[in-house]
């Protein structure tokens, strides 16, 4: 493919946005494995002929057409959606229609660099003449990602309310595997078996997605837990439990933090990674904090008008978190009366924990409101230490690193930054050796059920 230097600003607008999927193939790049496939087939079930990239094998791609100032998201995806497209074109040959696909890449708001990656993008499509009809598909957390003109509007709601159905349970599929492996009884039995469960909740979330027909997915799930019990040694005494934070994209992106919790796991560590469906929770639970502020300061000036329409947000978003936690709540109930998986924080609690401590605010924003928060709890629950995973440079994990740091070394909990780029760091083990050695003896001094803060039992023990 041979690129020209075009800067059409008016494709900023026209080819980024929300478009219809019908009778287009909808091209997702890989984030958590199993939530990105989980996330894909519901979209099938709904008509949409929704494809999830390879990954990484663009990576090269990514890196030529990037400066190496953008953050390393942005390379991978951009990457993926090159070689996609370059491996498409070679396959159908004159067939090769580029207005035929939809590449998925959303954004936030700011304050950081993820409502640019889109528009970049953009601009990298646009340069290649035959690829400029390619539209990428742009939800954003300015609306609480709603899904509104994708597909018929009567199936909108239908379609978000499966979508994030999936992302949870994508979320405890993770969680098993980071449950079972440490503890299981031959190498590689955890990763087959997580492997052949994620293809059967693939089937399972076609046929019953677009029915909603979560008891059905849920009783699936029961079957795949239970199988998945035992591969448990029993004979195998518990490990120090390790908790991670960090950037969504690095932290779940096993080829991108080049497999941090596999590291881990081989020095020791239970690992419990953030999950997915916190990160949806936040976009929707600050949507409703805004409007909530937003109506405190119309009533203040008096604005009828104004304070009508952040009521009727008040009223749309609150309900949409009310519908997440429930649907939450009701499936990680369902599968913690057959195994103890760690559930969420609830993201109120969060906001909570940080107006406690004074540590950060939410309406500074960012993932950092959500890792700062999660790292307290971890602490208060009695983890035996805490990684923050990012890309290099990342601005909410700096952040994170740069309040969380001292007070990891004056509750003496054992911290690790661990941020990363394309390139391999020599003294990257070393460094998570050390961690673990650490991690055990804060195991052999706490045990694993009370904090530095006393608080009590950890979640999912
Ligand atoms: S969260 Fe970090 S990696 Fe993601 S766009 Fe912002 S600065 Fe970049």
């Amino acid at each position: 493919m041979e690129s020209e230097r075009v800067v059409d600003f008016q494709s900023l607008t026209r080819n980024v946005g929300r478009f219809d999927l019908r009778n287009k193939t909808f091209l997702i790049p890989q984030m958590s494995r199993i939530g990105v496939h989980l996330v894909a087939a519901t979209f099938r079930s709904f008509g949409i002929n929704a494809k999830v990239m390879d990954t990484c094998r663009g990576l090269d791609l990514g890196k030529e057409y990037t400066s190496g100032k953008e953050c390393y998201p942005c390379q991978i995806t951009t990457g993926d959606i090159l070689y996609f497209l370059k491996k498409e074109k070679e396959k159908l040959g004159k067939d090769f229609s580029p207005g035929n696909y939809v590449f998925f890449m959303p954004e936030t708001g700011g304050p950081c660099r993820f409502g640019m990656y889109n528009k970049y993008q953009r601009i990298i499509l646009d340069s290649f003449p035959e690829l400029k009809d390619v539209k990428i598909g742009s939800l954003t957390t300015r609306d609480g990602y709603s899904l509104a003109g994708i597909i018929e509007k009567e199936q909108v709601r239908d379609l978000r309310k499966a979508a994030y159905f999936s992302i949870v349970i994508a979320d405890i599929l993770d969680r098993l595997l980071w449950k079972i492996r440490p503890y299981e009884k031959e190498p590689g039995m955890t990763d087959d078996f997580i492997e052949r469960s994620m293809h059967v909740m693939e089937d399972v979330f076609e046929t019953y997605g677009t029915n909603k027909d979560f008891d059905k997915i849920l009783d699936k799930l029961e079957e795949i837990i239970n199988e998945g019990k035992t591969i448990i040694d029993p004979g195998i005494p518990p490990k120090p439990i390790i908790g991670i934070v960090g950037e969504i994209y690095v932290r779940t992106h096993v080829q991108a933090n080049q497999d941090i919790i596999r590291v881990l796991e081989r020095y020791g560590a239970e690992v419990i990674n953030a999950s997915v469906a916190e990160w949806m929770n936040y976009t929707t639970y600050d949507r409703f904090r805004e409007a909530r502020i937003g109506f405190r300061f119309s009533l203040k000036q008096i604005r009828l008008g104004l304070m009508r329409e952040y009521l009727k947000k008040i009223i749309s978003f609150k309900g949409d978190l009310l519908y997440q936690e429930l649907r939450q709540k009701q499936a990680y109930k369902r599968i913690r009366s057959l195994i103890d998986l760690a559930e969420d924080h609830k993201v109120a609690d969060l906001d909570n924990v940080l107006k406690e401590k004074d540590l950060f605010c939410f309406d500074v924003g960012t993932e950092a409101c959500l890792s700062i928060a999660g790292i307290v709890e971890y602490a208060r629950e009695g983890y035996n230490g805490v990684v923050n995973v990012y890309p290099f440079t990342c601005m909410p994990s700096t952040i994170t690193s740069a309040i969380v740091k001292p007070l990891m070394n004056k509750l003496r909990i054992p911290y690790l930054d661990a941020p990363y780029d394309s390139g391999f760091q020599p003294g990257r083990e070393a460094a998570i050796r050390t961690f673990m050695y650490q991690a055990h003896q804060h195991f052999k001094r706490n045990g694993i059920s009370t904090g530095p803060w006393g608080s009590g039992a950890r979640r999912g023990c």
